[in-house]
């Protein structure tokens, strides 16, 4: 490596501020297959080999706790955008490292782009100054007057359709933005200030989502709430002891389980995880898994919580039911109800615990086993911002 590529720092600067009004709603923070489009993003830069990242947000605090903590981007500075996205860039270039030489903007909303597209898009930058993804646009293109009619048929050879990535020499893009107030391409800005800006052939898939139509079908817009559901069953055998809720229940015969086979807690667990969208308790905690041999559900269960909140959510209500033949739940009811609330970190006004008999059917009429259901309400943590 020569002394000049040694002092090459790169930032990619990320505007993620945008209001979104054409997609009706948070498109950074919809979820492609479960990850937020900025997560998807920052990732793809992270993994093309940017030294810092910069992102400029509306709620810093939101888009931590859902697009960066659950993934491990704890990296990222995030910064307070702006009204436009040139005010969003501006700002993100206050807040680059002190070194940095080069830099990356791409949009929030294209998580489709390559590696490879970054990387030429970056080393055009390095030998040139200024380089920008573009498509050469190929249908034709007109002019209109102010009546609407045409007034000239452009030569389309020498038109292109802007993306980005976009990449600049630090002092020329800063240069650009303290002499073009209100350009909507960086590119454009740069351009304008008479520094050469090379194009760089662009991909067809790197699209910016901006329309509904635009995201694909797994795409799920963010909700405030959502609701989980869970459902467990074990066997009642003697020799063990019967915890249900986290409470040891006197009674001759207890649940059969790699754990302590707290049913109902397990019940709730698959229900959080569930709201969450997280999977089940079986996925995160194995039952062969010897770790969790004997374990206490209740940990388990905080450790659920845990989970949950990472990704952004907590439980604000839930209602349960064991189904049991023997014994009498209801003397035991609200001690469950108590240890219950207090690992979900919810009021236990909000927790309630029902339970019945199998009317003597089946199995469970038999007292072969105990069974429980359970349903979650669980709300975001922050408030989501709404399009
Ligand atoms: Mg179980």
């Amino acid at each position: 490596m020569t002394a000049a590529q040694a002092r090459r720092v790169w930032a990619a600067v990320v505007p993620a501020a945008g209001s979104a009004r054409r997609m009706g709603f948070d498109k950074i923070l919809a979820r492609i297959d479960g990850v937020p489009v900025l997560t998807r993003t920052l990732l793809l830069l992270q993994g093309a080999g940017l030294d810092h990242i910069v992102v400029g947000v509306k709620d810093a605090e939101h888009v931590r706790s859902l697009a960066l903590a659950p993934f491990g981007l704890d990296a990222v500075t995030l910064v307070a955008g702006g009204e436009t996205r040139s005010d969003t860039v501006r700002r993100c270039l206050a807040h680059v490292p002190p070194g940095t030489t080069y830099v990356l903007v791409h949009d929030a909303a294209r998580p489709y782009c390559s590696a490879h597209l970054i990387r030429q898009v970056m080393a055009v930058a390095e030998e040139s100054g200024a380089a920008c993804a573009a498509l050469p646009i190929v249908d034709t293109v007109h002019r209109s007057r102010t009546d609407g009619c045409i007034a000239e048929t452009l030569d389309r050879r020498n038109l292109w359709s802007a993306q980005t990535p976009q990449a600049f020499r630090l002092d020329l893009l800063a240069a650009a933005h303290a002499g073009v107030p209100g350009g909507t391409d960086d590119a454009g800005m740069v351009a304008t200030l008479g520094s050469p800006v090379h194009v760089v052939a662009g991909e067809a898939p790197n699209i910016k989502l901006t329309v509904p139509a635009d995201m694909p079908e797994s795409t799920i817009p963010d909700v405030p709430f959502a609701v989980g559901l869970g459902h467990d069953i074990h066997r009642l055998v003697p020799g063990r002891r019967l915890i249900l809720g986290g409470v040891e229940i006197p009674h001759p015969r207890g649940l059969l389980g790699h754990s302590d086979a707290d049913v109902l807690t397990h019940a709730i667990a698959d229900a959080l995880l569930g709201a969450a969208g997280l999977g089940d308790i079986g996925q995160h905690f194995p039952p062969g898994d010897p770790a969790y041999a004997g374990a206490d559900s209740l940990a388990l269960l905080a450790r659920c919580r845990d989970m949950v909140a990472a990704a952004g959510w907590r439980a604000v209500q839930a209602d349960c039911l064991i189904l049991a033949e023997s014994p009498r739940i209801g003397p035991h009811a609200s001690v469950i109800r108590d240890k219950l609330a207090t690992v979900l970190g919810i009021d236990p006004r909000r927790l309630n615990i029902k339970a019945g008999t199998n009317e003597g059917l089946g199995s469970l009429g038999r007292g072969e086993g105990i069974a429980a259901q359970a349903v979650v309400v669980a709300c975001r943590t922050a408030a989501s911002s709404p399009g």
